[in-house]
């Protein structure tokens, strides 16, 4: 890895120029790619959609970074000192213990996985008719925002959905957007701001620390929330060390809890950031908010000393939150996604830029562009990167985007993307080479490539499900 991405005051830090993997292996799991034929099979009877594949069938498996990362010797060990209670598990107020100690919140309601959380937070605050504005939707959030009689609206700034702005922090919100939202609707129409960091859908991308200062004071002047998706917030500060000025010296666990002080609070998916395969909760400050979060957490997760999670999940999740904030630990894990774009974008293969925290997003629009975007260009390459190597992607793009309430229509998202997600821990070099050489592969044959229909569509989050052939 050249050394040129990272500041000079890093590799000093670290005593050394390059990043590598602070860990070294100590158990394996086997992998195999199956044959052409084989695939060409799979791909054909999981309707072209790679959530329906049988991992058996998947040789480098980049669907998602949720829930896939390799725990520590340490979190393994912690599993044993699972402490199964009903109610008041020790490792319950562990878990609270090290949100409070990185996050800085003071009330912490345990979920199975981050849409408990949210599913939580949007029925404790929202209303029928409310608005939420956010930079940039994510499926499952708007989902439980819409579930809850809210309209989400995206007042992120106009570079995240241009894939080749190198603005170092496209996940900002635009705060002129939001302002004319909130004298549009009302103030009080408007429960919290729906702030990510990193922003997934617009290819990982941070918010500055200045963005999320401004944004508090704008808040502050209407009286509204600030709501975090924390899921990939400890990447998102490995961002602002890196780019924002007066960072270089912090370390990740301060600009994590810096930030966070300018939040009321936040809802996580621990299965990214946080290093475990299961796990959720949402945090707060307001004690009426963790009142109402805390009633509703019997209702649909589990008690609120343990919401979904047994004690031993508890108990890796807590010490997940530690290794996730250390800083040789960010830097080779955003290290290793820098590594895969690096090497595509030497070859001219069109990648959203900049590289992102979480993953590499293939710019399919660019790729095909002759698939119009209602014969799926995204979805059909991700199909065609693992029938040439196995390798398995995700589409974020018109499929996930899903159809608009109102209309009916497909909604027609600008980023027609499909994501190679890097699980932490879990891949070496030699695996993103042959990665980076499948997908140069599929852009040579591109010109050949035909689009696909959609022959089976779900009404929820269709993209999970949906089932396609071959036009
Ligand atoms: C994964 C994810 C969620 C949902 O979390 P789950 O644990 O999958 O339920 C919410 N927000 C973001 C940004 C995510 O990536």
């Amino acid at each position: 890895m050249s050394s040129q991405v990272v500041p000079q005051t890093m590799g000093q830090q670290f005593g050394r120029r390059s990043w590598a993997e602070p860990w070294k292996i100590k158990m394996v799991e086997p992998i195999r790619l199956i044959s052409r034929e084989e695939r060409e099979r799979a791909i054909r009877e999981a309707g072209y959609n790679t959530f329906l594949l049988r991992s058996e069938d998947v040789y480098i498996d980049l669907l998602t970074d949720s829930g896939t990362s390799a725990m520590s010797d340490r979190q393994w060990a912690g599993l044993m000192l699972g402490d199964e209670a009903y109610a008041g598990s020790r490792n319950f107020y562990h878990l609270e213990d090290a949100v409070r100690t990185y996050y800085g919140y003071k009330y912490l309601v345990p979920t199975h996985q981050g849409r408990g959380a949210e599913h939580l937070i949007s029925k404790a605050l929202i209303k029928p008719g409310d608005y939420i504005p956010g930079n940039m939707y994510f499926t499952t959030t708007r989902l439980h925002q819409e579930l809850a009689g809210g309209t989400f609206v995206d007042v992120i700034i106009d570079e995240a959905h241009d894939p080749t702005s190198t603005h170092p922090f496209k996940g900002n919100v635009d705060l002129d957007k939001l302002e004319a939202l909130i004298k549009r609707v009302g103030p009080e129409k408007i429960p919290y701001v729906s702030l990510a960091g990193t922003v997934n859908m617009a290819g990982g991308q941070p918010v500055s620390m200045a963005n999320v200062k401004a944004l508090r004071n704008l808040c502050d002047r209407y009286g509204i929330r600030i709501y975090l998706d924390a899921t990939r917030m400890a990447e998102n500060a490995f961002f602002i060390q890196e780019r924002e000025d007066g960072y270089a010296n912090k370390s990740i666990a301060e600009i994590l809890k810096e930030f966070c002080s300018y939040t009321d609070g936040a809802w996580m998916s621990a299965k990214k950031d946080h290093l475990v395969n299961i796990g959720g909760w949402l945090a707060v400050n307001d004690p009426d908010v963790f009142d109402v979060a805390r009633n509703l957490v019997v209702v649909y997760e589990g008690l609120h000393t343990y919401g979904g999670m047994s004690g031993r999940d508890m108990e890796a999740l807590a010490i997940g939150i530690t290794e996730a904030v250390q800083d040789d630990h960010i830097r080779a894990r955003v290290g290793q996604v820098r590594y895969l774009g690096e090497l595509l974008t030497d070859w001219g293969i069109p990648i959203v830029q900049p590289i992102g925290g979480h993953a590499i997003f293939l710019d399919a629009r660019r790729f095909y562009p002759h698939i119009p975007q209602d014969q799926f260009p995204a979805q059909t390459l991700a199909a065609e990167l693992y029938l040439d190597s196995g390798v398995r992607s995700m589409e974020r793009g018109i499929v996930s985007a899903g159809r608009d309430p109102e209309t009916g229509d497909h909604r027609y998202p600008r980023l027609e993307l499909v994501r190679l997600t890097i699980p932490r821990r879990v891949y070496t070099q030699a695996h993103m080479d042959v990665t980076a050489e499948a997908v140069k592969a599929v852009y040579d044959a591109r010109e050949q490539t035909r689009g696909l229909k959609m022959v089976y569509e779900p009404k929820y989050l269709r993209f999970f499900q949906a089932r396609f052939e071959r036009l």
